[in-house]
């Protein structure tokens, strides 16, 4: 019986476990992803002490710092199934017989994308349809793309494929992208792109692979068509929260409700980072999330026990 079970092995449930270690509880990390989507960040300059760095590197020192504490956390790359409470102990299952058992839980499972579930989307899923620009970006080195989305991600997208791809069009269902300035800037002064506000995706088309986008014009009603090798698709994400679905409270977004400690309102139930309903998915926000939510299941532990 572990004192306390971390699942993600993103910035979250890495920095929960260096603190769990830290104090001396029996913590067992479980994850899918080492580094977690730090790993398809690309280039990252809001990491304090480290001006600029790379998402792959600094997902690598995380995961080796949390090497260090082995001694005290077990660590087994797997997908947790389901999460449940029976009696006073939380049990994590991992489907073909084999469950673990722990005091408490700190559950920071992170998002995954939003789909546009249009026509053609899976279809072309890895044949042209992409949902991490970090990833599939040099496979369309001179090459015409679109990017659905014009949040931050999808103007990080377009700066990814400014010095790789031909031409770019960053397609926004609004009518301003919502994308930070300083990344807005970037994106304005290149002449490869090319913004198409109030466009809604209709449809992506290919022949083995992707061909074309079709939007909606929403101030003409028009249906358009531009000819593309390649959409990357940037809309948002949804939280991974299909394991503990009904033993904790979720928001309308399936986030999962806690507070600024990781508390729950399932006592012994604790969570960080982008799994929550947290305004800022950010790495740092993720680590700070992380620390509190170890900490909180220390004072937890030390008053149930
Ligand atoms: C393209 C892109 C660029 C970004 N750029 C920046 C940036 O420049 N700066 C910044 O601060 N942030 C950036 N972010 C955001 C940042 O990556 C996230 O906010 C941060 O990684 C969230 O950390 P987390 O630990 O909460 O979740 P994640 O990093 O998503 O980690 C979740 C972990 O849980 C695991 N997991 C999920 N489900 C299960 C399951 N059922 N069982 C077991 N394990 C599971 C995953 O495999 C993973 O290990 C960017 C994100 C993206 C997508």
């Amino acid at each position: 019986m572990y004192d306390v079970a971390i699942v993600g092995y993103g910035p979250a449930g890495i920095t929960a476990a260096i603190y769990a270690a830290r104090r001396r509880l029996k913590t067992l990390l479980v994850g899918e992803l080492p580094g977690g989507e730090v790993l398809n960040s690309g280039v990252i300059e809001n990491w304090p002490g480290v001006e600029t760095t790379d998402g792959i590197t600094l997902a690598q020192e995380m995961v080796k710092h949390l090497q260090q504490h082995r001694q005290q956390v077990e660590i087994v790359q797997s997908k947790v199934l389901k999460i449940s409470k029976e009696s006073e102990q939380f049990v994590l299952d991992y489907g073909v017989n084999k469950t673990s058992q722990a005091k408490a839980i700190i559950y920071a499972a992170g998002r995954h994308p939003r789909k546009l579930s249009v026509p053609g989307e899976n279809e072309y899923t890895n044949l042209g349809v992409s949902y991490c620009a970090t990833c599939d970006a040099p496979l369309f080195n001179d090459k015409t793309v679109a990017v659905v989305g014009g949040g931050n991600t999808g103007t990080e997208a377009v700066i990814a494929l400014q010095s790789i791809a031909k031409k770019i069009y960053l397609l926004h269902i609004g009518k301003q992208l919502p994308a930070d300035p300083v990344l807005l800037e970037n994106i304005t002064s290149n002449k490869k792109t090319e913004v198409i506000v109030g466009a809604k995706t209709v449809r992506v088309i290919g022949d083995k692979v992707v061909q074309a986008l079709e939007y909606e014009d929403l101030a003409s009603g028009a249906v358009k068509s531009i000819p593309v090798d390649g959409v990357f698709v940037t809309i948002g994400a949804i939280p991974n929260t299909e394991p503990v679905k009904g033993l904790v409270k979720l928001d309308k977004w399936g986030a999962i409700v806690a507070d600024r400690y990781g508390r729950t309102n399932q006592a012994g139930f604790f969570a960080a980072g982008d799994v929550t309903d947290t305004r800022d998915a950010q790495i740092i926000v993720a680590a700070g999330h992380g620390c509190s939510a170890a900490l909180s299941v220390s004072d937890y532990l030390a008053r149930n026990q």
